[in-house]
């Protein structure tokens, strides 16, 4: 999962599901999860979320 979700920043607020070009996100217990394998690392998602409760994990390393 390239979305990681830190539950205790997160408010449920489903700001980064409207984010989100691909619709990929869901809310689910009041928390996003990527409903399918769309994401494009873009970093939508982590960059508008109110309470920096968002991580992409990246598939590759950069160093
Ligand atoms: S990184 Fe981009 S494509 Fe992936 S879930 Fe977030 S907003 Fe959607
Ligand atoms: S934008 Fe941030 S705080 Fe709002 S639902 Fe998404 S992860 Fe949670």
């Amino acid at each position: 999962m390239p979305i990681r979700v830190d539950p205790e920043k997160c408010d449920g607020c489903g700001v980064c599901i409207r984010s989100c070009p691909m619709d990929a996100l869901r809310m689910k217990n009041n928390k996003p999860y990527l409903r399918y394998d769309e994401c494009w690392y873009c970093g939508a998602c982590m960059e508008d979320c109110p309470r920096q409760a968002l991580t992409l994990e990246l598939p590759y390393q950069i160093s």
